[in-house]
């Protein structure tokens, strides 16, 4: 059996204008492919290739690609991975299993994916089964669901469970080709904008909902239900959440079902709240304050790189220096030309430099800032510095990247658990901060992941959307994806 394999996954922020280019992906191609997993750890492309590799199937390389989340993918980095896919589906092949991330735009193109998938179909014959795994934050599109027979969601957020969902999406494709059944999926949108702080799986809402799938998952001919939580930063025509069911060829059944989870979803609307304290910057300092012992982690949550933020805006920061706090790391603001000038000046170094900027308009300045270079090295993969300002540790690296693991702090020669408060540019705190933290809180700021949606000019999504839009009667029939 000759099943392709691949994954191309970006969560892309249509908000930040900065386009996602080729180089920004870490990519792999045909038979490179394997070096790449090999390092991918528990990835669901790994997971997909543990269940295919333990059949004996015959595997496709295509291409694995992923890119920290940020603005849309440039047109010519999207069709040449795309390229690169559907080469690979040139020849014989019984089956398709890719990893897909679900909320990917390219600039000129609403719905990455659908269009991706579309192709694929075409190409490989209509004789092909697609089934793919999602990221939780999919948007799900009428073109997907015509393309690809099944889809498989993440359950938990933070996502710890990707691997185990890629062995899901290759357990039903080789279930179908084994036992000669098709794959029925139906999906119903959820019209609201939700963001992955409001839905924690290990908290209400979603700690009710997600045993609701695995009870779903139970009946006869069901065999994969998914709640996707759509992307709140895609102004697209295609931005919701949805429900979504696979049965064993039975569309009757799949869209009743999913007619039921979007019904029992849409009751518990008014529980998707922060599940992390949430406050503007200024009482999230306070509060912070208040905390006996350190660290007391604020995740500066409207400019997430995790969510596709610039990772560059220093609002907070003017804040932190104009109370004259101390006893606080900042960062990372990613600022290339910042970066070169502590590295240029030399650990020790007394500098002045303009550091990120002060708001996300056209143009804005940055931040005049005068301290000393601290550390140099590297915060993860990218490399990075530290000045201090008065009693505040900047964190300034030269790309954007995910506050993740306090490891890559104390790569940099930090010690994040000596400090009071961490001002991190991050989304809910990764399980790994949360490990160090002595207490976390969401701090709404301005910026491409502002989580006060209404500040954020929405052009492109249907309405009603709730939040936006709060007296509507939502009807789970009328919102069928098709
Ligand atoms: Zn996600």
């Amino acid at each position: 059996m000759r099943i392709l394999i691949g994954s191309f996954s970006h969560e892309s922020n249509t908000f930040n204008p900065e386009r996602t280019k080729l180089e920004d992906f870490d990519a792999a191609y045909g038979q490179d492919m394997e070096v790449l997993m090999t390092q991918g750890g528990r990835s669901a492309l790994n997971g997909i290739a543990g269940v295919l590799q333990k059949h004996g199937v015959e595997f496709v390389f295509s291409a694995a690609a992923r890119a920290t989340p940020g603005g849309p993918v440039a047109r010519a980095a999207y069709d040449s991975i795309k390229n690169r896919i559907l080469e690979a589906a040139s020849g014989p092949l019984d089956g398709i299993c890719l990893h897909l991330h679900g909320s990917m735009t390219v600039e000129d193109l609403d719905d990455a994916e659908g269009d991706l998938l579309a192709a694929l179909h075409a190409a490989a014959g209509p004789n092909v089964p697609i089934v793919c795994s999602l990221d939780m934050h999919a948007m799900v599109s009428a073109a997907m669901l015509r393309s690809a027979q099944a889809f498989v969601g993440y359950r938990t957020a933070p996502h710890i469970d990707a691997y185990e969902t890629g062995r899901r999406a290759a357990d039903l494709l080789l279930r179908s080709l084994q036992e000669s059944f098709s794959l029925t999926t139906a999906a119903v949108a959820l019209p609201l904008l939700v963001s992955g702080e409001q839905s924690e799986t290990s908290k209400a809402p979603m700690k009710q909902l997600i045993p609701l799938l695995i009870q779903t998952d139970r009946q006869p001919s069901i065999l994969a239900s998914s709640y996707f939580m759509g992307f709140p930063w895609a102004d697209v025509s295609i931005s919701a959440a949805s429900a979504l069911v696979v049965t064993r060829d039975d569309r009757d059944l799949a869209e009743r079902t999913a007619q039921g989870l979007a019904h029992v979803f849409w009751q518990h609307l008014e529980q998707f709240q922060f599940t992390t304290a949430a406050y503007p910057f200024p009482e999230a300092l306070r509060q912070a304050q208040a905390v006996g012992s350190g660290p007391v982690c604020i995740a500066d949550c409207g400019d997430n790189p995790g969510a596709g933020g610039s990772q560059n805006t220093v609002a907070p920061l003017e804040h932190l220096l104009a109370e004259g706090t101390t006893d606080v790391l900042f960062g990372a603001i990613a600022d290339p030309q910042a970066l070169a000038v502590c590295e240029q000046a030399g650990r020790g170094s007394d500098i002045q430099v303009e550091l990120g900027r002060t708001s996300i308009a056209e143009n804005s300045p940055g931040l005049k800032a005068s301290g000393r270079v601290t550390h140099l090295g590297e915060l993860g993969r990218t490399r990075a510095a530290v000045l201090r300002v008065q009693g505040v540790d900047i964190v300034i690296s030269q790309r954007r990247t995910m506050m993740l693991d306090p490891q890559d702090l104390v790569q940099l020669g930090l010690d994040p658990a000596s400090y009071r408060i961490l001002v991190l540019k991050s989304g809910y705190l990764d399980p790994k901060y949360e490990a160090i933290a002595a207490a976390g809180m969401l701090a709404l700021t301005p910026g491409y992941t502002n989580q006060r949606f209404s500040e954020l000019h929405y052009e492109r999504i249907l309405r009603p959307m709730y939040p936006l839009d709060q007296d509507f009667v939502y009807r789970p029939s009328d919102y069928l994806i098709r």
